[in-house]
């Protein structure tokens, strides 16, 4: 067996001929010179033999790690010659194991970075492969879009459960100092059953999840039972137009998000009211970075955040209202009968009532428009672990790397790494070797 063949099909390499080998055992590095098999050369414009050597072009290019050997550079005589079909001109031949876009790497290596992107932050790849991690990000980037008229949804899937999520996309740069800053959006369409995204769309109007339904056949959409949505009334009545069957519930999942931020209002209020008085304790529980403990459900506490909770609490009438509405909310969503739960959000409303808590009242004002969504929520037992699993990856994702400020790119995204977008369902092996013609 020829050896030689072997390393320049691990490689990835086509037809050519290795002339130099160099190891560097410290670098972990291995230099290969390598040239073009005349014969095998083609036009790289139209294709046609070339008939005579003009001249080698020498070229540097990075390939995939060969075993032990980590970073592996080719140094490749690139064959430039006349082509008769060309009007005789001089061109260079074709080099197929080159990325059309990224001059430098061989596709073995692109792919190799391109499945690890899949799973791994940019500067883990970056680091790995010894690569700059910009250039990974536009590899992953353009690998993305390769994929994605790939992609398709796995046959027979069970879509009688769904969910629609919207998450944070970005926050834009004030323009003045008086308007908001905008914050924008993107939709995902959740399969429970599977824990995946199946599509999503830019922003969170009614518009956004009809894109993302569109993926679905008629029939699909018809097969959905039960769509977990928050309480925004564009989501409920595009899902009331296209999934003819689902029962619509207000999940635990978005009425958690919903009381946490009803809480954090008021933190907000009296983080600045203790601002006002320059009351330095409260000052520091109530300061953003520790509102998650202030929400936390109490057994899942430290001992040390107890005793400073007991004393804020102490301090702080509104606070310890706040708290126990936070927490008698949970309790109520723990119920598993409808009748229980209404006993129980009765109390609660009289509770929110007394404790005179504006933000609180906003809520329980939603929370009675929709309390018919919320009872099909209690009534059918669904656990929206995944949907809470899956927006975690999606906050992990935004945080490493560059943050995205292009919407497609974040898209893309989500569906590699939550959903089918990656090489798990799209098979792309040969993309180690060579890409199809206008892939790139
Ligand atoms: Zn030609």
């Amino acid at each position: 067996m020829d050896l030689s063949n072997l390393i320049i099909e691990a490689l990835g390499l086509q037809d050519v001929v290795i002339e130099k080998v160099e190891k560097d055992h410290q670098e972990l590095s291995l230099r290969l010179v390598v040239r073009q098999q005349k014969e095998k050369c083609r036009c790289h414009q139209c294709g046609s033999p070339i008939l005579y050597v003009h001249e080698w072009k020498e070229r540097m290019i990075k390939g995939p790690p060969l075993g032990a050997f980590l970073y592996v550079t080719v140094t490749l005589y690139q064959l430039r010659g006349t082509c008769h079909i060309c009007d005789g001109s001089v061109k260079s031949a074709k080099v197929p194991f080159v990325h059309p876009r990224f001059e430098n790497m061989s596709l073995a290596l692109c792919e190799l970075a391109g499945r690890l992107m899949e799973e791994m932050p940019c500067a883990a790849v970056a680091r790995f492969l010894k690569l700059n991690s910009k250039t990974i990000w536009a590899l992953d980037q353009t690998r993305m879009k390769m994929m994605k008229p790939l992609m398709k949804l796995p046959e027979n899937i069970d879509l009688s459960k769904m969910s629609a999520d919207e998450v944070h996309f970005r926050t834009m740069p004030k323009l003045d100092s008086i308007t908001k800053p905008e914050i924008k959006f993107v939709t995902n369409l959740v399969c429970f059953q599977e824990g995946k995204i199946l599509s999503n769309a830019p922003g969170r109007s009614g518009g956004s999840l009809l894109k993302c339904l569109k993926v679905l056949s008629p029939e699909q959409r018809a097969s959905i039972r039960l769509f977990a949505v928050d309480m925004h009334e564009p989501f409920i009545f595009t899902i009331k137009k296209l999934c003819p069957n689902a029962k619509i519930c207000v999940d635990r999942f978005h009425l958690a998000e919903r009381v946490n931020e009803t809480f954090d209002e008021l933190r907000k209020a009296e983080f600045k009211k203790a601002k006002d008085s320059n009351d330095s304790f409260q000052l520091g529980m109530l300061s953003p970075h520790r509102r998650f403990v202030l929400v936390e459900r109490e057994k899942k506490l430290k001992k040390g955040d107890l005793k400073m909770l007991d004393k804020l609490k102490e301090l702080n009438k509104n606070i310890l209202n706040g708290m126990i509405l936070v927490e008698h909310f949970h309790r109520m969503l723990d119920k598993i009968d409808v009748i229980e739960f209404r006993k129980s959000l009765m109390l609660w409303y009289g509770l929110v009532r007394e404790s005179g808590l504006v933000p609180f009242r906003k809520l329980a004002k939603l929370i009675r428009k929709y309390r018919g969504y919320i009872e099909a929520y209690i009534d059918s037992r669904l656990t929206t672990a995944k949907s809470e699993g899956l927006n975690n990856k999606i906050k992990v994702l935004r945080r490493s790397g560059y943050g995205y400020t292009n919407q497609d790119s974040y898209l893309n995204k989500i569906l590699q790494r939550c959903g089918y977008l990656n090489s798990k369902y799209i098979n792309t092996a040969s993309w180690f070797w060579g890409l199809a013609e206008g892939l790139a």
